[in-house]
C-alpha cells in the first residue's frame, strides 16, 4: 500500500455566504498525478490555498506526509513546492536571480543551491534566458520560469495550479512533459486544470470538482466507465426531415440526438455497428451526407452527464 501524502477531510471554506467548498475529501498516495478538474470557480485555488495553510478554512481537517498542516508546519511546507495560478517572480531579479532566490529559502549551501538552480534552468529549458528579465519573457517562458523557481530545492510534493492557461502549444507540451519527468523523478503531483485533455493526458487519477465539491473521483478509464456514453457520432448533413431523426433516434442504443440543420449528433450507449445503422438510415432515404465522425466518450461528458452542463467553457 502506498503512503498517503494529503489527506483532506470534510474540508468547509466560505467566503462570506459563498461556500467555496463544501465538505470536500480528498486523499493523494505517493507517486500520484492526481488532477483536480474542474470548471472556472468550481473551488481548486481555494483548495490549493487551504491546502498550503495560506487560507484558513471553516470545517475540515488537512494532513500532509501523516502529520497536520497548519501555518507554521515548517517541516511540511520545506518538502513542498508550488507553482501558483498566477506567475509569482520577482521583476527586479533576472531569471537566474529568481530561481536562486527562491532556491535558496530552502537550500543553504551555495554550491549545492547553484547545481540545484542549474539544474532547473535546464530542466525547464531556460539555459538561453539567464539573464533575462522576467519582463521580457513571453508567457510560455515565464510559466517555465514559475515552474523553475517552485521545483529547483527537489520538493517532494508538486503542486500545480493551471501552470498551462495562456501559454503557448510549445511551452503546454514542454510543461506536461516535465510534470511527468518530475513524476517519474519520484516527486507526487497535484494538478489543477480546466482543461480536460490535459488531465487525461497525464493525470493518474482524477477528481472532477463543480461548485466546491467532487462529483466524481477515479482514473481515466473508470470516471467513463461510470457514464451510459460510449460513443457520440457526428455527421454533417443538411435537410434531415423530423421522420428521418426520429428514425435515428429511436434506433437501438441511440439515447440521445441533436441536429442543428447541418450536422446530426448521436449519442450511443453499448452497442456495436452504431454508426453503420445511422448511416444505414440515411441511405434508405436517399441522403446524402458530408464527414462522419466518431467519438469516445470525454471527460467533458462525464462531467455533462452528472451536472448537466458543459466542462468546457468558451475561449
Ligand atoms: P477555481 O480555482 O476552481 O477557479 P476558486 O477557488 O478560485 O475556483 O473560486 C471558488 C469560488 O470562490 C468562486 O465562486 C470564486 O468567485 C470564489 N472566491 C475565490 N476567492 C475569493 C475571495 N477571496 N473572496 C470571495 N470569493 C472568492
Ligand atoms: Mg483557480
Amino acid at each position: 500500500m502506498e503512503n498517503t501524502v494529503v489527506k483532506i477531510s470534510s474540508l468547509v471554506k466560505r467566503y462570506g455566504d459563498l461556500v467555496a467548498l463544501d465538505h470536500l475529501d480528498l486523499e493523494i498516495k505517493e507517486g500520484e498525478i492526481f488532477g483536480l478538474l474542474g470548471p472556472n470557480g468550481s473551488g481548486k485555488t481555494t483548495t490549493i490555498n487551504c491546502l498550503l495553510s495560506l487560507l484558513t478554512f471553516d470545517k475540515g481537517e488537512i494532513e500532509i506526509f501523516g502529520k497536520e498542516m497548519t501555518p507554521s508546519s515548517y517541516d511540511i511546507k520545506k518538502q513542498i513546492g508550488v507553482i501558483m495560478q498566477n506567475v509569482a517572480v520577482f521583476e527586479e531579479l533576472n531569471v537566474y536571480e529568481n530561481i536562486d532566490y527562491f532556491c535558496g529559502l530552502y537550500i543553504r549551501d551555495k554550491a549545492e543551491r547553484k547545481r540545484l538552480v542549474e539544474e532547473a534552468i535546464a530542466f525547464t529549458g531556460l539555459e538561453d534566458f539567464k539573464k533575462f528579465s522576467p519582463k521580457k519573457l513571453s508567457g510560455g517562458l515565464l510559466r517555465r520560469l514559475n515552474i523553475a523557481c517552485g521545483i529547483a530545492h527537489k520538493p517532494k510534493l508538486i503542486i500545480l495550479d493551471e501552470p498551462t492557461v495562456a501559454v503557448d502549444p510549445q511551452s503546454r507540451n514542454k510543461i506536461l512533459e516535465g510534470i511527468q519527468e518530475l513524476n517519474k523523478n519520484g516527486a507526487t503531483i497535484i494538478y489543477t486544470s480546466h482543461y480536460m485533455e490535459e488531465v487525461e493526458q497525464i493525470c493518474t487519477r482524477i477528481a472532477i470538482m463543480d461548485k466546491g465539491k467532487k462529483i466524481a473521483e477515479g482514473t481515466n478509464d473508470e470516471l467513463k466507465r461510470m457514464i451510459k456514453n460510449t460513443e457520440t457520432i457526428n455527421i454533417e448533413v443538411l435537410g434531415l426531415d423530423e421522420k428521418i431523426t426520429g428514425e435515428i433516434s429511436a434506433l437501438p442504443h441511440v439515447y440521445n440526438s441533436e441536429y442543428d440543420g447541418a450536422k446530426l449528433t448521436v449519442y450511443c450507449s453499448g452497442g456495436k455497428h452504431n454508426l453503420i445503422r445511422v448511416l444505414d438510415v440515411l441511405q434508405k432515404n436517399d441522403i446524402a451526407f458530408g464527414r462522419v465522425y466518431s467519438e469516445l466518450p470525454t471527460l467533458n461528458d462525464v462531467f455533462l452527464e452528472i451536472t448537466g452542463k458543459a466542462l468546457r467553457d468558451k475561449e
